[in-house]
């Protein structure tokens, strides 16, 4: 009997992502970290309606975010997950659909199904990273997802990675430098620098300890990067379709110094476990970047026309893998 019961949790499943989303943006596992409050308190604190707020919470109690107990409601370790000082917090995610312009573009999936193209900007008639620009607050709450989700892949990515005989990194599309920061913080002999758009780019690095390390350069990757012996180039070709994804190559490809590292972390697809993860972040990349998840031998086949090859996958003991490349000529 689970069947029918399933599909239609899958079917109504956007209305549970809606209703978490409000819940993060009102910051009510924040409001719920000192323990359990009273509907009337915690409405108040949120300036929301008591009654409403009684219905929304309901919900989310019944998918196990909330626990009530005689009228007041506590966070369940899920519901912590939500709070803003967690490591990783989902907070900044489930805030993402609060963009009025995010939400309608995943409305219209059916578009881009008929005709390949990217709902976002079909619908809006801009980009993304355009409309993240004009918008700082939602340009301020994406950096903060890709910071959060990052927290973890940073030191995943610094133990699997040998840098021994490479002494600066550039993190191409860093946005806050996360991943930068992880690397630097376990290789001591690496210096850094962030790369990425002026209105992104982080300043500075979280830990005072390593700003002798740490530069910034403001830029896009599709005229040219820094100079360095290893790219790190995480959540950034995902984004693209192959002919812009070559452009980002070839400026890394122009501007590695001999013998260096091009190591590109991403999830790639057909890999064991993560299925479903790693396809629904595929069509979030169609709905409203216009990118795309790759199997290694997409990689590869980019990698190979933008005049680099892919020398190894490096696993990193979570879902996404380290793909490193080098030129095919000239360097080893
Ligand atoms: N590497 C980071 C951020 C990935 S999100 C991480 O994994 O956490 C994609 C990043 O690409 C964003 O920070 C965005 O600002 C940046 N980006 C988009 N267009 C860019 C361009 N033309 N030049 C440089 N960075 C760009």
């Amino acid at each position: 009997m689970g069947k029918p019961a399933d599909l239609q949790s899958m079917v109504t499943g956007f209305r549970v992502s809606a209703a978490l989303s409000v819940a993060a943006e009102l910051g009510l596992s924040d409001q719920l970290a000192g323990g359990p409050r009273a509907v009337g308190d915690l409405a108040a604190a949120v300036q929301a309606d008591e009654d409403t707020l009684r219905r929304l919470l309901r919900v989310l109690v019944a998918v196990g975010v909330y626990a009530e107990y005689d009228g007041s409601f506590a966070n369940t370790t899920v519901g912590e997950e939500l709070r803003s000082d967690r490591p990783g917090s989902l907070r900044p995610l489930a805030r993402l659909l609060q963009d009025p312009a995010i939400w309608a573009a995943w409305g219209h999936l059916g578009h881009s199904v008929r005709t390949g193209a990217t709902a976002f900007e079909a619908l809006h008639g801009i980009d993304l990273w355009t409309h993240r620009q004009r918008n700082p607050e939602q340009n301020a709450i994406f950096n903060d997802t890709m910071a959060a989700l990052s927290s973890y892949v940073g030191d995943a990515v610094a133990n699997a990675y040998d840098f021994t005989g490479l002494a600066s990194v550039v993190d191409v599309g860093g946005g806050q430098g996360v991943l930068l920061e992880a690397v630097l913080a376990r290789h001591e002999h690496l210096t850094g620098t962030v790369f990425d758009l002026p209105h992104v780019v982080a300043k500075e690095p979280r830990s005072s300890a390593l700003e002798s390390r740490w530069s910034v350069v403001a830029g896009s990757f599709f005229e040219a990067v820094p100079a360095a012996d290893a790219y790190l180039v995480k959540s950034i070709l995902h984004d693209w379709p192959d002919d812009r994804c070559l452009q980002i190559l070839r400026s890394c490809a122009a501007a590695l110094n001999p013998g260096g590292v091009l190591l590109v972390v991403e999830l790639v697809l057909g890999r064991p476990g993560n299925e479903l993860q790693a396809a629904l972040t595929d069509l979030n990349m169609l709905v409203v970047a216009g990118g795309r998840e790759r199997t290694e031998a997409e990689y590869a086949a980019l990698f190979e026309a933008a005049g680099l090859r892919l020398t190894r996958v490096v696993d990193t003991g979570i879902p996404m893998s380290i793909l490193e490349a080098r030129r095919s000529s000239g360097g080893s």
